[in-house]
């Protein structure tokens, strides 16, 4: 089968005309060239707090079974000093330090040295090398896609483990949290520090690098387009992909392990959690190829937000429900369980759907059906900073008529299922539906600058016939 991908990069360089440069920006989408000051201001705070926030919630549920408010409870009325937190909180130790240290050799020789064979068997399965978008210095990169192959490797090797070897005890990962947080913290720091000084002294592509000359925006938010070392070894794909979501599932199942081993069973809230969550993350590796048309691969540089949140922020954060609930195991009714389920399953399908049909649409080039029609549609152009101009298309049609980021809305849908599986006794996992609600809303906004800036007054026609972000009539 085709894949939908080769084909979009090509019919956009077929379109390819001489520069008229009247409606169009040149090359300025992608992150900011300039700093204004909520920027830097927010990109501070980040920098600072971003990591004791992680520390913050882990450690509560260390030490205060997972209450918010207790631990500043307890500082606030002088029962415990800070000192005292620190003091219980478990060290870096050398147990850790060779798990991780394995785990992302692991992850690396799987995605640098086994070329996929998935696409070989598994039919409708995209993988193996493939292109990604049009960068704005006019490049089109070649990305191996071996992801979920990686990701079924790892699996069977975690069963097959926990079920027939006994090498270690699948409790592992929740055994040694604290721990490995401070190796996912030293890797996250290395490789963006890495990445800074890779795009001042030996770029992939210096075209593609932007200075900001703030050295806190430059580092949080990355000088370097498409990283790499050597032809293959993509720092975004990497990352972003592996070690953090492979592992995802991984420590959901070790949570599932540990509530068997605490409590003699795994709850229905727990399993809910772990295929909930199992299926975006499969949904992830089985459309990898379909990532690298995504805001992370197309627009983001890379830099501390995409290297240190791919090795902390998301295995810590975005696992908060299942750690909860080997801290309060809940058994959920039938009625409840089944709502969830189903707010879960309608918001991945949405979410799904949405994201298939803007694929679809871009990958044949209009040439196809969304709801049994021929997809509507505004012609656009955009200037790459060679001065070449390209053709492209937003859809006006499926869930892209009903508002411009109907995908995100569907992943706000999934998002509360998580967390409304583990109850209303705490805050805790309801982080994660607040944390997805400010990011994709910025995002969201984010994205909607950079089209302006890169489409001009043709994004002005499709926002007058597309009013609405995320709900209809809404928002
Ligand atoms: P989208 O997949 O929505 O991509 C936005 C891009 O699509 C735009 O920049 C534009 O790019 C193009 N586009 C916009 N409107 C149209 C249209 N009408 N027709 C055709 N193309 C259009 O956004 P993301 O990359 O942010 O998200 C991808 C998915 O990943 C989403 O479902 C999101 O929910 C999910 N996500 C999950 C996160 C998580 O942490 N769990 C984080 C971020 C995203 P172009 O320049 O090509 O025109």
């Amino acid at each position: 089968m085709a894949a939908p991908q080769e084909k979009r990069s090509s019919e956009e360089r077929k379109h390819r005309s001489a520069p008229n440069g009247a409606q169009t920006s040149r090359g300025q989408w992608g992150r900011a060239w300039e700093v204004d000051w909520f920027s830097l201001a927010s990109i501070i705070f980040l920098l600072m707090f971003a990591p004791l926030i992680v520390y913050y919630f882990i450690m509560s549920c260390d030490q205060y079974q997972c209450s918010l408010l207790s631990p500043l409870a307890d500082l606030l009325l002088g029962n415990r000093r800070l000192s005292d937190i620190w003091d219980k909180t478990p060290p870096l130790t050398y147990r850790a330090a060779a798990i991780y240290g394995l785990w992302v050799t692991f992850q690396v020789i799987l995605y640098a040295f086994v070329p996929d064979f998935c696409h070989k068997i598994l039919p409708g399965y995209v993988g193996g090398v493939q292109e990604g978008a049009v960068t704005p210095a006019g490049i089109v990169n070649k990305y191996e896609i071996n992801g979920l192959q990686a990701w079924i490797i790892t699996h069977v090797l975690w069963f097959a483990n926990a079920y027939y070897f006994h090498w270690f005890s699948p409790t592992i990962i929740f055994d040694n949290w604290i721990p490995l947080l401070w190796c996912a913290n030293i890797l996250g720091y290395v490789v963006s520090t890495f990445a800074m000084i890779k795009g001042y002294f030996f770029p992939t592509n210096a075209k593609d690098c932007k200075f900001t000359g703030n050295f806190f925006y430059d580092y949080m938010m990355g000088i370097e387009f498409n990283p790499r070392i050597g032809k293959w070894f993509d720092f975004k794909l990497f990352f972003n992909g592996r070690p953090g979501i492979v592992a995802w599932t991984l420590i959901n199942l070790s949570y599932a392990a540990k509530q068997q081993e605490l409590y003699g069973q795994v709850t229905n809230s727990m399993i809910l959690v772990n295929v909930l969550q199992g299926i975006y993350v499969l949904d992830f590796f089985w459309n990898e190829a379909w990532y690298l048309k995504t805001i992370d691969i197309c627009h983001d540089h890379f830099g501390w937000y995409l290297g240190w949140g791919d090795c902390v922020w998301l295995p810590y954060l975005y696992t908060l429900q299942g750690l909860y609930l080997v801290y309060h195991p809940v058994q959920l009714g039938t009625a409840n369980a089944a709502g969830i389920l189903i707010l879960g399953l309608v918001g991945y399908y949405i979410f799904r759907v949405t994201n298939h049909q803007k694929d679809l649409f871009r990958g044949t080039n209009g040439n196809c059906k969304i709801w049994g029609k021929k997809p509507e549609y505004i012609e656009c152009s955009y200037t790459s900073v060679d001065g070449t101009k390209y053709h492209s298309k937003l859809m006006t049609s499926g869930f892209w008529g009903w508002a411009r980021h109907f995908n995100y809305t569907g992943d706000l849908m999934g998002s509360l299922a998580y967390c409304l599986a583990c109850g209303s006794a705490h805050l805790l996992p309801y982080f994660y539906i607040v944390y997805m609600t400010i990011l994709l809303t910025h995002r969201c906004i984010r994205d909607e600058h950079r089209c302006l800036s890169k489409y001009g007054k043709d994004w002005k026609r499709y926002t007058a016939k597309v009013p609405y972000r995320l709900i209809p009539g809404i928002f």
